[in-house]
């Protein structure tokens, strides 16, 4: 363990994510795999993250905004990179000239790119996004014949080779969802108009985790896997990431930070919500709200000190929050692990989201910069 991550550090087996690249491979077998690795490869670290997953065949590796794909490239990672999230005044010539594919959802977009290609005296890599009923990103159908007009005319001149068409789920992970095989039926026929007018993508992909897990249908050319790269379930109704054939990559772990035995009827934490009922002994838990520790998961969230799992008693504070171990003896620096893998006994990311009523996405991206990440299998 490094030194410095005493106090509260999240453990990344980087071995995890290479397991799990290669399940989800088996899962989509006539397709390529994308490694999500956006927002910090969703807290677990994106430069380790994105080189264990190409060792594991992953082809490409897929970010939220430019900036964290520049970032790799400057970092020395290679290969097939892609962007989704644009805005005007983004750094459109950069990504070009670093071979990363743009991701391209309105005409504004078009417009910026092609200046961009011309500016940097190369093709520009462009994946056209259509939105088959998220209602999020994406060009809407009505919209997307002067598109794929417009892209079909920059590729003429040579500013821009269109390498992909895609779109996303808005419901993948509530599998029979209606929505799922409106989408399929809507994205199917973009790909058919973008295509008769002549656009020759290298891929063309719609399936998240979820539709990864689920619904082979989706897999196209190319799935983009984000949080099941992690070994973390989509949703509790898809099963545990045991059931799924995945491992939890991410342990976030704290040593014990005081220990003592208070009278029954104390009151702890900020508001006094959690009063002791007989004499027992507290244990301080130094992480919190600023460490990514959910406040929603105040009184409930899950803990594993001394082989067995306790709950979070009163508030969680902004670097700390106390546990009743009811009379057990511990000591500061033992360890308390927050959450890490259900094979070892350990509260899990899914349990913590269902104690602060949230997604286990939320989770484990939301642990803070103040936390230290130690690899495992580096
Ligand atoms: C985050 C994201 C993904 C990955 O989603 P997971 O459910 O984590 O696999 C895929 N595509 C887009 C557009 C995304 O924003």
């Amino acid at each position: 363990m490094n030194e410095t991550a005493t106090r509260v550090y999240a453990e990344i087996d980087l071995d995890a994510v290479r397991a799990n690249v290669r399940a989800l491979r088996e899962r989509a077998p006539r397709s390529v795999l994308m490694a999500v690795v956006k927002a910090d490869a969703y807290g677990h670290g994106a430069l380790a993250c994105a080189k264990a997953a190409q060792e594991a065949g992953a082809a490409w590796i897929g970010t939220a905004t430019p900036e964290e794909a520049l970032a790799l490239r400057a970092a020395g990672v290679e290969g097939p990179m892609m962007c989704w999230l644009w805005t005007p005044g983004g750094p459109w010539r950069q990504a070009v000239e670093a071979g990363i594919d743009v991701s391209v959802s309105g005409m504004w977009a078009l417009d910026a790119v092609r200046e961009a290609a011309r500016a940097a005296g190369r093709t520009a890599r462009v994946q056209l996004k259509a939105d088959t009923g998220l209602g999020r990103n994406g060009c809407q159908p009505a919209d997307w014949a002067e598109l794929v007009g417009a892209a079909v005319a920059a590729q003429a001149e040579g500013t821009v080779e269109v390498t992909g068409l895609w779109s996303h789920f808005a419901c993948a992970d509530e599998p029979g969802h209606p929505s799922i095989q409106l989408q399929l039926t809507a994205f199917r026929d973009m790909l058919a108009y973008a295509e008769k007018e002549g656009v020759e993508p290298e891929v063309r992909h719609i399936a998240n985790s979820p539709a990864t897990l689920t619904l082979p249908e989706s897999h196209f050319d190319l799935v983009r896997c984000g949080l099941a790269v992690y070994g973390v379930s989509p949703a509790p109704e898809l099963g545990t990431p045991a059931q799924l054939g995945l491992r939890p990559a991410m342990a976030l772990k704290a040593s014990l930070a005081l220990v003592k035995t208070v009278p029954a009827g104390h009151g702890v934490s900020y508001g006094h919500h959690y009063l002791t009922e007989t004499e027992t002994t507290l244990a301080l838990v130094p992480a919190g709200y600023a460490d990514g520790i959910p406040r929603n998961a105040s009184g409930r969230g899950p803990v594993l000190v001394g082989g067995k799992v306790r709950h979070v008693a009163g508030r969680v504070a902004m670097d700390q929050f106390v546990v009743d171990l009811g009379g057990d003896r511990a000591e500061a620096g033992d360890e308390a692990v927050i959450f890490g893998d259900a094979e070892r006994g350990e509260p899990t990311a899914e349990d913590w989201a269902a104690a602060a009523d949230t997604i286990a996405y939320e989770i484990v991206t939301r642990i803070g910069g103040r936390v230290p990440r130690v690899y495992l299998g580096a």
